[in-house]
């Protein structure tokens, strides 16, 4: 495929107004399909901007948190509406910015960002207190408030799907926002504002773009940020904690991982093996936070289920994301494709490696888009480097074990603990080692992504909170008043 729109300006929203930098400084957003290729440009704003966004979100912060939820609720879900009518503009434009292939991920990722509106506008209601029985003479009640402003920060690899975790819950519960797009991934989130700012009213959702140790920084330390909401790298994500922890703002963070598959000896199945390869995230480039990246085969299936997944793996085709023939797309930065090479040279110096699949060497695309095959590491060992850091690429270590403690303790061997996924027809024996896995999200017999409505987020250096799921609504953008009333 080639052809590219031609380059356009997209400014930030900020007070219901399209706003540049005020110092008129712009920065270009290139696509991952084509290096060479500037596809927009937009404002590199600064921290008098992110003070702005901050005003307008406060301004506008009384009035939407005292409407009724009914009125709350009603413009959420017409967002949703305005949002599924552009579904297929809002995935062809992540495929171009993002470089996620549009049948596999673009598109899917779309889709849950409508979802997400539309559950998040359904529970606008379930914003309640209760009531203790202290007596005839007394009215003891709780309200759940809004917090006021949230900063969103998000990161590059699934904007929209991560926009909507954290827009429509803010806005469900009465906060307002001001959304901070990834340097290297800004449009979808600018698109998504420009459908839905008619929807809502000025200043209750803002967007703007820059530098996150800039601008990103400035709305971690403002003052009237009461909440910073997270989703990058366990690095930034550590910072951040610290700058709005010693103003005691709240926080979720949501970051990385390295994910844990497990199969039995029962599972040594076709199914299954689909399972697997949906859970390396492959089709997204291995850039998922719950990438099952590395895994664990018994040593009685370990050969015979290997080559399942390589037979599955290399029949993957690596090809432009807007092609609807495309199974995964490319790499979203040249950072990026760098970093995940560096690994893989680590990888292939480790004693006793085996290299089980390496697509780069058939790979039919390339310069100028960032693209890149899978590679699958064999006779890994759990305590390699490329084992224990997140490469965030088409990267698999696949380690051998024989006894299920073994299997278990090098499990949750991690710093991190996002996401996990076990396989066995035996669903006790399952169950039992879900348990033990120290992960915020274990699936059995299923390697998928997560379900709109659940519970969403890390143990360990992988996140703090949840933010996802009604009680994550709940937890995540509201606070508690006690109220407590003497009647006559
Ligand atoms: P990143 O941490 O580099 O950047 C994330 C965001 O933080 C960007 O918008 C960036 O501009 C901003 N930022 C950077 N420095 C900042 C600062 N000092 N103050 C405020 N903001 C700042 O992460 P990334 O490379 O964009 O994303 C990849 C990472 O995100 C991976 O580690 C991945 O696992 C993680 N991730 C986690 C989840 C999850 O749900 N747990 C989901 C997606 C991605």
């Amino acid at each position: 495929m080639t052809g590219f729109p031609e380059t356009k300006h997209y400014p930030m929203l900020i007070g219901g107004e399209w706003v540049d930098a005020i110092d008129g400084e712009t920065s270009d957003v290139i696509t991952p399909i084509d290096r060479n290729v500037v596809i927009a440009t937009i404002p590199r704003g600064k921290e008098a901007d992110a003070d702005r966004a901050v005003e307008a979100a406060q301004k506008a912060f009384p009035a939407w948190a005292g409407m009724h939820f009914k009125e709350r609720q009603k413009l959420i879900l017409r967002a949703a509406d305005a949002l599924e009518a552009k579904l297929e503009d809002l995935a062809q434009l992540t495929a171009l910015d993002t470089g996620n292939a549009l049948r596999t991920q673009a598109r899917p990722e779309a889709q849950t960002l409508v979802d997400l509106f539309r559950y998040m506008g359904g529970i606008a209601g379930e914003v309640k207190g209760v009531v203790l029985p202290a007596g005839d003479d007394q009215l003891q009640y709780t309200r759940r408030e809004p917090l006021g402003v949230v900063a969103g920060i998000l990161p590059w690899n699934s904007p929209l799907m991560i926009a909507g975790y954290k827009t429509p819950a803010s806005l469900a519960a009465g906060n307002t926002l001001v959304l901070k797009c990834a340097e290297d991934a800004p449009l979808t989130i600018l698109e998504m504002g420009r459908i839905i700012a008619d929807v809502l009213p000025a200043g209750a959702l803002n967007i703007v773009t820059g530098k996150g140790s800039v601008i990103g920084e400035r709305l971690a330390v403002h003052p009237d940020v009461a909440k910073v909401s997270f989703t990058g790298s366990t690095l930034v994500g550590r910072h951040i904690n610290e700058v709005a922890g010693r103003r005691l703002a709240h926080t979720s963070m949501e970051l990385g991982g390295k994910s844990p598959t497990i199969v039995f000896p029962d599972s040594d199945l076709d199914d299954v093996a689909d399972q697997v390869v949906l859970s390396t995230r492959f089709a997204r480039q291995g850039q998922s936070c719950t990438s099952g990246s590395r895994l664990f085969l018994h040593e009685d299936i370990y050969d015979s289920f290997l080559q399942k997944i390589v037979d599955r793996v290399s029949t993957m085709k690596v090809g432009d994301p807007r092609d609807e023939a495309s199974d995964i797309g490319a790499v979203n930065s040249k950072k990026q494709w760098d970093t995940i090479q560096d690994y893989i040279e680590i990888g292939e110096s480790m004693d006793g490696v085996e290299i089980a699949y390496d697509g780069r060497k058939t790979l039919e695309v390339g310069e100028p888009g960032f693209y890149h095959a899978p590679v699958i590491f064999s006779k890994a060992r759990n305590d390699w480097q490329t084992s224990k850091e997140e490469i965030f690429g088409p990267v698999l270590s696949v380690i051998p074990w024989k006894h299920v403690d073994d299997v278990v303790e090098m499990a949750n061997d991690s710093e991190y603990g996002l996401a996990a996924f076990i396989f066995s027809k035996d669903i006790d024996r399952a169950l039992s080692t879900g348990n033990r896995i120290q992960s915020g999200w274990v699936q059995i017999n299923q390697g998928g992504a997560q379900m709109v409505g659940q519970s969403y987020g890390g143990f360990k250096q992988s996140g703090l909170g949840r933010e996802a799921s009604l009680e994550g609504m709940l937890e995540g953008f509201t606070q508690i008043k006690q109220l407590n009333v003497k009647l006559r």
